[in-house]
């Protein structure tokens, strides 16, 4: 009789357990309708972008990239972000002079002029192949002298400086270009490219008409390339009726406290840091753990986005990954219970992401209205993620326009390749012209 009210007595608490977990993470479950919501809000956007009159006030950018017929240098999120806070402008350029150096060096290449594709993952209105300058740092840059400038001009400069490599930058691309481009060239029914890395944007093309800012020539292409730089996406509120707390803290923190607000509740920059400020809620609760975390736990940026691909890649009840993490992370007893618990909580953080980032493809998908378009999709969070791809195209699927069918397809270091074939056929071009 005992043991049997003992046992209800278990079952009780574990109910009254969960029962308060689930009220801890439901605000990562999202609506069919907040998804809607977010495709209107985002087409609103898009379209505040293109035109002439909204475009200085728009959120989302929508800036023009220039598109012909069509040694890369990838400056994104994960590679040089480390070294980076603590150089200036001018020392940031030395510093890439200085790598393009070393590598022609090992490649026996110093005595070549050779034509350079720049893939510069920031947020730049385009003046021009080899002309972007720099409207603001996103992904934890903040280098003085930057913004404002023309990237290109200043890689110029740092290449003078040196005096020792003949390298000549004919085009600087957003890394979205990059992973378009480079599927673009097999594949011609790509035509939207979208980078789920350290941060997050997409590129698509568009149609001439639909772009009210167009200063260019409009006798020369029917389409143009557009870098929606989507990231920026709810600075203007539209997000907030989806923001969680823990949002709302990872924002705070941030080195850009109110900008790039949809990049950081998707993104891989941020996703570790969602999952952790929950977890550290959950024992600070008594649900996690047995209520005793760790130092390590406590750190800002401590558990990193790859735990999440990890831990979710745990397929048994083993949970080898998932020990794995904890240890890692000092945490002193755990139980199966608590890697059920934390795997969970990351499957609901990395879903909402996906799904928030379907939204935005859906949103473009739609607006193109073209019957089948592939999509070129690079970055770390999509290619280690065990589920990314399969909730993103389950996601689509339900929020596409009917008659719409699309493929999300890997570019593998699309954006690095993308960028070289840029420049190559732009050095061809300016070749041909000379002759
Ligand atoms: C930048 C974009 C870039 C994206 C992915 C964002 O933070 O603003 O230009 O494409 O990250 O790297
Ligand atoms: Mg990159």
């Amino acid at each position: 009789k005992l043991k049997r009210s003992l046992s209800a007595n278990v079952r009780l608490s574990f109910e009254e357990k969960r029962r308060k977990i689930e009220n801890i993470v439901r605000p990562f479950i999202l609506s069919d309708d907040d998804y809607h919501k977010i495709m209107d809000k985002m087409l609103d956007n898009f379209n505040k972008g293109l035109g002439k009159e909204t475009h200085p006030k728009a959120r989302v950018k929508m800036f023009q990239t220039y598109k012909g017929d069509f040694l890369a240098l990838d400056l994104g999120g994960t590679n040089f972000r480390v070294l980076l806070v603590s150089l200036d402008g001018k020392e940031l350029f030395d510093h890439i002079a200085e790598c393009i150096f070393k590598f022609m060096k090992d490649h026996n290449l110093i005595d070549k002029v050779l034509p350079l594709g720049f893939t510069f993952s920031f947020p730049c209105r385009q003046a021009g192949l080899d002309k972007a300058i720099l409207t603001s740092w996103t992904k934890g840059f903040k280098c003085e002298g930057v913004e404002g400038n023309d990237i290109v001009q200043l890689l110029h400069e740092a290449i003078e400086r040196r005096g020792d490599i003949k390298v000549n930058c004919m085009a600087v691309i957003n890394d979205t270009v990059g992973a378009l481009m480079s599927c673009a060239h097999s594949d011609n029914l790509c035509a939207i490219g979208l980078i789920l890395g350290t941060g997050t944007n997409a590129c698509y093309i568009e149609r001439l008409e639909n772009v009210g800012l167009w200063d260019g020539d409009w006798d020369e292409p029917q389409q143009v390339i557009i870098n929606t730089e989507w990231g920026a996406f709810g600075d203007d509120g539209a997000l907030n009726f989806i923001m969680t707390e823990y949002d709302q803290k990872v924002d705070k923190r941030s080195i850009n406290p109110g900008k790039q607000v949809y990049e950081k509740m998707i993104s891989g920059m941020y996703m570790g840091e969602i999952v952790r400020l929950v977890l550290v809620k959950l024992v600070k609760h008594g649900l996690l753990f047995g209520g005793r975390g760790s130092e390590e736990l406590k750190q800002m940026g401590r558990f990193y986005t790859k735990y999440v691909s990890e831990i979710e890649s745990d397929v048994d009840d083993h949970f080898k990954n998932t020990k794995q993490v904890f240890e890692e992370l000092e945490i002193p007893n755990h139980t199966e219970e608590d890697c059920r618990i934390v795997q969970h909580v990351c499957c609901l953080i990395s879903t909402r992401a996906a799904y928030l980032a379907s939204a935005g493809i859906a949103c473009l998908l739609n607006k193109m209205g073209r019957p089948d378009v592939a999509v070129a999709v690079d970055g770390s969070l999509y290619r280690f993620h065990p589920h990314f791809h399969d909730l993103m195209m389950e996601r689509i699927q339900q929020l596409v326009n009917p008659g719409i069918t699309f493929r999300l397809m890997l570019s593998h270091d699309g954006s690095g390749k993308g960028a070289a074939l840029v420049a190559a056929v732009a050095h061809r071009v300016a070749e041909e012209k000379q002759n």
